[in-house]
């Protein structure tokens, strides 16, 4: 499959999941914008070394007048954005009565409320061209619940809801659009979460994987940014055509249980 002459906008895609999916949509020829904080250079390498053009735009997608200006950077650039992965996401964990309404706000618009604004400002020139990706990013949160993760569930769940909206919205277009639900990846917001566990429980790093995954996770995997990545690419490919508003689970059987 040949992505050439397409251009895919992703969202937090400095590190973890979005670099992965960057990389293999880069592997196919598109062009690539990179959006996010954190080490942007080292992005930009990994992510150019596939030979496509890169460029990269330092929004906060907090900020409805960030990702307004994303935008217009990308139509500048190479004039729409044709995959769009809304990937950025952030996560607090604390119990309701003791969860601030800063990080609940804070998780609300970078979870969620971002994909409506890229989603709305990028549709215009999909439908013009009558073909587009929108690859939201869910979680097993967007299916089934944890506790302490008021924040994180309600966004994720509203994920998939935005995801079957834009689907209805787009089904007799060249325009698809569907979510990936993933349980444990090997990444640093996952990993963050490991060590929080080791730290509290006063346990090794290896001792807290295996008793985060054993939580949950079936398969006692962590799926790779590899994976996802491919699995973007299949949402992307021609027999992606007619695949419209799932919430395609990749959790080692975290939600068949
Ligand atoms: P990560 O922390 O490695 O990467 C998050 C990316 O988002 C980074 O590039 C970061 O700079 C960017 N980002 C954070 N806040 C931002 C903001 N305000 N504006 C712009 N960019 C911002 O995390 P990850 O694990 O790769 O997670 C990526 C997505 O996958 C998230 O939506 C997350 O909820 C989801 N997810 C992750 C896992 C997992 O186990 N890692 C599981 C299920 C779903």
């Amino acid at each position: 499959m040949s992505l050439k002459n397409k251009t895919a906008l992703i969202t937090g895609s400095t590190s973890g999941i979005g670099l992965g999916i960057a990389k293999a949509l880069a592997n196919q020829g598109a062009n690539i914008i990179l959006n996010g904080f954190g080490d942007v250079d080292a992005a930009i390498g990994e992510v150019s070394s596939a030979g496509s053009r890169v460029e990269y735009h330092p929004a906060d997608l907090s900020k409805p007048l960030d990702i307004e200006s994303l935008m217009g950077f990308a139509a500048s650039k190479f004039d729409q954005v044709d995959i769009l992965v809304n990937n950025a996401g952030i996560q607090h964990v604390a119990s309701l009565e003791d969860f601030r309404v800063q990080h609940w706000d804070a998780i609300l618009a970078v979870n969620l409320s971002a994909a409506f604004h890229t989603t709305r400002l990028a549709l215009p020139a999909m439908r013009a061209s009558n073909w587009g990706r929108i690859i939201n990013m869910g979680s097993v949160h967007a299916l089934v619940a944890s506790v302490n993760k008021a924040a994180y569930v309600a966004a994720k769940h509203g994920i998939v809801g935005l995801t079957k909206v834009t689907a209805l919205e787009t089904a007799t277009t060249g325009i698809t659009c569907n979510a990936i639900c993933p349980g444990w990846v090997r990444t640093p917001l996952a990993l963050k979460q490991v060590e929080d566990k080791a730290k509290t429980l006063n346990i090794s790093l290896e001792e807290a994987t295996k008793l985060s995954l054993g939580e949950k996770e079936p398969s006692m995997q962590f799926t790779t940014t590899d994976d996802i990545g491919q699995l973007v690419l299949f949402f992307c490919s021609p027999a992606g055509h007619n695949v419209r508003g799932v919430a395609w689970s990749m959790d080692g059987g975290w939600t068949a249980q």
